[in-house]
């Protein structure tokens, strides 16, 4: 089996309500689809969006990076899944958002050729459903109140909540949600806005409250305040910005800097990189999130696949971006009821 061609597009998919967390607010999930076509017939797709306040990478740079440097490395190339994810790997540096986009395509095609569905094929043995939590954009803690109690009573339980505002109330973000709504799970992500310092006071303003998780409250290159932050925090700290990759995995749990990992397929190149980080988290002891930019359809199914395939190793499941769509595009090649999936 041989790759024959490769097409490129650009798809947009608006949302009913923009998404906005410390770094960046969002009105539509745009990303970039990749079709492979096979000689025998065989047709895959892989797909990323730009989050470029968080892996560097705009619309244009994935399209760049897949035409100059990644899909070059690939053609020609009889079909073997090792050695063509070890090609996109070394085909140019970073870039991971184009990466995953081309090895999820990947891991399609030879899930079809197996007749394996892709869950099977890296280790899975059956689906069940997955709870999703859903995103509560950052904004005045009333208005948050009232996207948080619109979400729990549509019957979605688990809530992000988005905090990081510069105005000094994430506190009280925090506690007006968990005194409305104390039967919420509430997963707390900061996206790098606090220093440890200010951490350590937001937990102590909150430690009469049962938060799920703290996410990426410090800085992503401050290694000590995370640490610092995960040995005096009762609630569990998640790294989120501080890992990409299995070895920024290997460096925050070997310094105990984090409770949890969020794995991001756009963070760690494609599923190939997430098994990578999942191995160290396993070593150590240590479970994860399965995280996700505002991400199209196809990428939140090799996400999906990922989580069928690893029910012991992630703790929550992030992987809200078509709860947010203004409309679920059709064949959709999973199902959605309220906050849960199935494949
Ligand atoms: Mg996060």
């Amino acid at each position: 089996m041989r790759i024959t061609a490769a097409h490129i597009t650009r798809q947009r998919i608006p949302l009913a309500y923009p998404f906005i967390t410390a770094l960046r607010r969002v009105d539509q999930a745009e990303f970039i689809l990749l079709r492979l076509e096979t000689d025998n017939g065989l047709v895959a797709f892989g797909s990323a969006p730009a989050t470029e306040a968080i892996t560097k990478e705009t619309l244009k740079s994935i399209e760049q990076a897949l035409k100059r440097h990644i899909l070059p490395a690939l053609k020609g190339v009889p079909f073997d899944l090792d050695k063509m994810t070890q090609a996109v790997s070394h085909s140019v540096q970073g870039n991971s958002s184009a990466k995953a986009c081309t090895e999820m395509a990947l891991y399609s095609l030879a899930a079809q050729q197996k007749g394996l569905p892709l869950y099977r094929l890296i280790g899975g043995k059956e689906t069940r459903t997955l709870k999703t939590a859903v995103t509560v954009s950052l904004n005045s803690p009333e208005t948050m109140l009232k996207q948080a109690e619109g979400f729990f009573f549509h019957g979605f339980d688990t809530l992000k909540i988005k905090v990081g505002s510069i105005d000094g109330h994430d506190s009280t973000r925090i506690k007006t949600i968990a005194a409305a709504l104390p039967e919420a799970t509430l997963l707390v992500d900061a996206n790098q806005a606090w220093s440890a310092d200010e951490t350590l006071r937001i937990i102590d303003r909150c430690d009469d409250i049962p938060i799920a998780l703290i996410e990426q409250p410090v800085a992503a290159a401050d290694l000590v305040g995370l640490k610092q932050v995960t040995e005096y925090s009762p609630f569990p700290i998640l790294a989120d910005e501080a890992v990409f990759t299995a070895e920024d995995a290997e460096r925050v749990l070997a310094h105990n800097a984090a409770d949890l990992i969020n794995i991001k397929l756009m963070k760690c190149g494609g599923i190939g990189g997430a098994l990578d980080i999942l191995d160290v988290c396993r070593r150590y002891g240590k479970r994860c999130m399965l995280g996700s930019m505002l991400e199209g359809p196809v990428s939140i199914t090799a996400a999906l696949h990922l989580a069928a395939a690893n029910p012991d190793m992630f703790e929550h499941l992030d992987l809200d971006s078509p709860l947010l769509y203004a409309a679920l595009p059709p064949d959709l090649p999973f199902t959605v009821q309220g906050n849960t999936y199935a494949l």
